[in-house]
């Protein structure tokens, strides 16, 4: 499995952490502090590291010619190395939210192959009982209340995949059910009401989990008969 993010992009954020330049040592410790990086995918991982820096350093030997990111500082060798002015960020940049999404779908593959004793030693190990807060930067899509109340309207309080009424009433009583693009958004998909139709919230998390070609079909259908 590939890095969840360029060991590049991870480099630059953790010089900064670390005030804008700093040892091999630090960045290290830094890199490992943040939890971002999958450790384990790499156990030469601070090999990786090393030779980043150095293939976008013009200081170094190694440079690829490319992006001159790195600085090496107070001389050549000493292992302290720094982030040249126009890759440093104005402020500490929040972690686009797909890094930590293929982080965490990383380890959850891992998951997989382990037995339940392994398995618990892992959750015992890896458990934390503050997690980080993480500031991330995600994609929103600026969505029409209108397009939304309309189709849950439609629906008139039954699920347009499943047909079952609503399984419980908001606080104002009226049937609760989710409203769902067929095309989802992030894929290009219009926020108009013969893309969007109401669903329970199984079915709501059934269509994100499978996205099934038959119940796509069948909810365009819905979407596209209604008045
Ligand atoms: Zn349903
Ligand atoms: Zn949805």
């Amino acid at each position: 499995m590939a890095q969840p993010r360029k060991w590049r992009e991870e480099i630059i954020d953790a010089l900064c952490e670390l005030g804008g330049q700093a040892h091999y040592d630090e960045i290290f410790q830094k890199i490992q502090e943040r939890r971002i990086m999958d450790f384990e995918e790499n156990q030469n991982w601070t090999a990786a590291v090393r030779s980043t820096i150095e293939r976008f350093s013009s200081d170094s030997d190694a440079f690829a010619g490319k992006e001159d990111i790195f600085y090496s500082a107070q001389g050549k060798g000493r292992g302290i190395w720094g982030v040249r002015e126009p890759y440093r960020p104005r402020e500490s940049r929040p972690l686009p939210q797909d890094v930590l999404r293929r982080k965490y779908r990383g380890d959850e593959r891992r998951t997989k192959n382990l037995s339940d004793a392994q398995l618990r030693e892992k959750a015992l190990s890896k458990q934390t009982k503050q997690p980080k807060g993480r500031t991330v930067s995600t994609n929103a899509y600026d969505r029409n209340a209108f397009v939304s109340e309309y189709a849950k309207r439609r629906a008139k309080g039954c699920c347009q995949l499943c047909g079952k009424e609503a399984p419980f009433t908001d606080r104002e009583g009226a049937p609760y059910l989710e409203t769902h693009h067929v095309v989802w958004l992030s894929r290009g998909g219009s926020d108009t009401i013969d893309n969007t139709v109401a669903l329970c919230p199984n079915c709501h998390r059934k269509m994100h989990v499978l996205n099934r070609v038959k119940d796509r079909e069948a909810l365009k259908a819905a979407a596209e008969s209604g008045e």
